[in-house]
């Protein structure tokens, strides 16, 4: 969260900064934007205003031109001369004269034509009223007896305003009057005011003569000046530019003025700081649009790194915790494994002592079966003694191999004792199932016959069976059941031991019952627990099934008990069912070796 301010207010830094740069561009670009549209609009401006001063001047002298001309040509003609003459009595041809002035008046589009006689009195003129006012003429008529042209620029009339040329009229080499030709302004005003522009002209005296704007007319130009009407013309944001153009028409010492329109100057410098402002702000915007969402990239790629840096520090942590249970875990292992180690010593120690329980349960009878041939032996050998002494040989031969019969049957009971009482081993493997039961009744069968039990029967299928298992371990476990039906017959009449087994699929069921009172319901739950016994002091110490129950389990079998429909108890082994193994390597009880799987 605090990295995120840190980065928060580094944007805003970068912004300001990046904020203060684009104002400064924006402002030199709006600036330079203003300069350049101005001198580009000006110099349209003052072009223009160029073009129509050309064309004034032009108009204007094209007029001028005209008029000037006209007095001299009248002045030589003939007939005009004519009208100078007085009749006998001293009258002037005015009706004549005057028709003649209208008439040129009227064709050469001229405001006056008028005809003076030498001293100034007025012949003739064409509007027969309102002519220029009288000190001007007397200038005129002046200059047109010198035989040169004479010029002024008047007012004529109700301050139309008019410039005259005079030339002199002779009559035989004598000056008898003067053609004054008045130009008319008024179409040139009149194309001058369509224009848009200010168009004056001004006289030597500094004076506007010809206006487009009547105001003007007749006013002294520094006047104009002073009220501004001219200096507002002036472009202001440092640009003395005059757009007041003159020409000099030489030949009337005149001035032409065209004032070119700032006004289009003023839009494009107010189009060009428009435009500019809003491709600024539109750039200004588009970089914020940028920026910020580069500033959300990054903030976004930073908080996507921390998330990646927490889950990092999260798995780190995890595996460190997890490599500590291992570790403990491993430790555990170890100590339940050496624990395991322990009980199985312990339960090997606790089959050693079933074991040497019924070993003494049997010890009695084995004693007998012992002490019987024992018995046997002598009275053969004593017998043989008395034979030999007879010379009866042949009769000693017969005792002979009778005591070695016997011999051979203690030495099997012997062996089988001693591989019964060897501590077993761990392997588990294939191993014939009716040479095991005849091993264990090969121990269990003096017992039952002492204990007055009729028969132990053995089904003929048990003798092909193979199941796993190891074989000292299983011989003990059918030694148990049977010492155990031998108690539970023990005193009966009739007592009677089955073992059967059939093969069920890959499993083999070996069954041990008897014709005894059987297990009592409520005891058939209890009878694998260590130490149950129902058995009085000194004859049972509860441990033999149980061990049998340990040791089939070892083998991935099942023991349960129960009781026949007919009565007595019928315990059941459930073992997986082997293949055959070669009998020839399969030895009895083999004297040393341990619990050999076969
Ligand atoms: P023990 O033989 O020392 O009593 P076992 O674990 O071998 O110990 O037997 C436990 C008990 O199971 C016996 O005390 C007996 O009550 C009962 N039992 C075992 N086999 C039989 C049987 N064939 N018939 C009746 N009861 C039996």
């Amino acid at each position: 969260m605090g990295s995120r301010v840190a980065i928060e207010k580094q944007f805003r830094l970068v912004r300001t900064g990046l904020f203060v740069v684009w104002a400064l561009i924006s402002a030199v670009v709006v600036a330079w934007s203003v300069r350049s549209a101005q001198h580009q609009a000006l110099s349209d401006v003052m072009q223009k205003a160029g073009e129509t001063l050309s064309v004034q001047t032009e108009v204007l002298s094209g007029v001028l031109d005209k008029y000037r001309l006209l007095p001299p040509l009248l002045s030589r003609q003939s007939s005009i001369r004519a009208l100078f003459i007085r009749d006998a009595d001293g009258n002037a041809q005015a009706l004549d004269a005057r028709r003649t002035a209208v008439e040129i008046a009227a064709m050469s589009a001229a405001m006056d034509v008028a005809f003076f006689f030498a001293n100034g009195e007025l012949l003739a003129n064409a509007r027969g009223s309102g002519v220029a006012s009288a000190e001007d003429v007397p200038a005129l008529i002046e200059v047109a007896r010198q035989g040169r042209l004479g010029r002024a620029a008047l007012s004529y009339g109700e301050g139309q305003r008019t410039y005259a040329f005079s030339s002199g009229v002779r009559r035989d080499g004598r000056f008898v009057g003067a053609v004054v030709v008045y130009v008319d302004f008024y179409r040139v005003e009149a194309a001058w005011a369509l224009s848009a522009r200010r168009i004056f002209v001004t006289d030597k005296s500094g004076t506007v003569f010809l206006a487009n704007d009547p105001a003007w007319r007749q006013r002294p130009l520094s006047d104009l000046r002073q009220t501004g009407r001219i200096d507002r013309y002036l472009i202001d944001g440092g640009f003395e530019e005059r757009l007041d153009l003159v020409r000099r028409l030489p030949l009337l010492e005149w001035d032409l003025h065209v004032l070119a329109d700032p006004a289009p100057v003023s839009a494009a410098r107010f189009n060009a700081a428009a435009i500019a402002t809003l491709a600024c702000l539109l750039a200004g915007l588009v970089a914020l649009v940028a920026l910020r969402r580069n500033e959300v990239v990054i903030i976004r790629a930073r908080a996507d790194r921390a998330t990646a840096l927490r889950l990092e520090r999260v798995v780190r942590d995890r595996t460190r915790a997890l490599s500590v249970t291992n570790r403990s875990l491993s430790h555990e292992v170890d100590v339940r494994r050496a624990a395991e180690e322990r009980l199985r010593k312990t339960q090997n120690e606790l089959v050693q002592t079933a074991k040497l329980a019924a070993l003494g349960q049997m010890s009695t009878a084995l004693s007998h079966e012992y002490n019987q041939p024992l018995a046997a032996i002598r009275s053969y050998a004593d017998n043989a003694l008395r034979f030999l002494d007879r010379g009866l040989t042949s009769e000693v031969a017969g005792n002979l191999t009778r005591i070695n019969g016997l011999v051979e049957r203690m030495a099997e009971l012997s062996r089988t004792l001693l591989s019964f009482s060897r501590k077993p081993g761990a392997t588990i493997g294939p191993v014939p199932l009716g040479t095991i039961i005849d091993e264990a009744l090969l121990l269990a069968r003096p017992r039952a016959r002492a204990a007055g039990i009729e028969e132990i029967a053995v089904a003929p299928e048990v003798a092909g069976l193979h199941v796993m298992g190891g074989r000292i371990r299983l011989g003990q476990v059918f030694v148990n059941l049977v010492n155990n039906a031998i108690d539970a017959l023990s005193g009966r009449p009739g007592g009677r031991i089955e073992i059967e087994a059939r093969r069920a699929g890959d499993r083999v069921l070996v069954t041990v019952a008897d014709n005894g009172p059987g297990i009592t319901p409520d005891q058939v739950s209890q009878v694998f627990d260590p130490f149950f016994t129902t058995k009085g002091v000194g004859e049972g110490i509860g441990i033999g099934l149980s061990i049998a129950d340990n040791i089939i389990r070892d083998f991935g079998g099942a023991i349960t008990a129960g009781n026949r429909p007919e009565g007595g108890a019928c315990f059941t082994i459930d073992l997986a069912a082997a293949a055959a193994v070669d009998p020839v390597s399969t030895p009895p009880m083999a004297p040393a070796g341990g619990d050999q799987a076969r």
